[in-house]
């Protein structure tokens, strides 16, 4: 259990607020971003509420793996065979927004680079 605050998407994970949900299991939940920026746009995230990338213990590395291992299931699911982007926006000037690890899936067209 964590003594952390309850996050916007942590009532996604409780059904307390909906959500377009496209995978669940024990450690990670994933659903269609509200806004997407791309035709697939899908948040992947632990249920633990990890603030941030930069607040990943050593103690959490099965679980930040197991969180990529979902991104690659997850875009399998969705057929995004010709490729996808990853973003993982951290803190303020990573331009994060919503105080809960996230990894953004970004698919179904070409991505520019660099970002924004
Ligand atoms: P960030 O900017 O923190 O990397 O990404 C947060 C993402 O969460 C944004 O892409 C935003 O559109 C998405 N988002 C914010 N609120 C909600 C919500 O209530 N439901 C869903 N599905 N996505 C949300």
């Amino acid at each position: 259990m964590s003594d952390r605050p309850e996050t916007l998407f942590s009532k996604i994970i409780n059904r307390e607020i909906p959500a377009d949900i496209v995978y669940e299991d024990n450690l990670a939940l994933a659903f269609r971003d509200i806004a997407p920026q791309a035709p697939v746009h899908i948040l992947v995230i632990p249920k633990q509420p990890i603030p941030k990338l930069a607040d990943a213990e050593s103690q959490d590395h099965a679980l930040m793996g197991h969180l990529l291992l979902t991104v690659k299931r997850v875009a399998e699911q969705e057929g995004l065979t010709n490729g996808y982007r990853v973003v993982i926006n951290t803190g303020a000037d990573g331009g994060q927004t919503v105080d809960h690890l996230h990894l953004h899936i970004l698919g179904g067209r070409a991505m520019a680079w660099p970002p924004g």
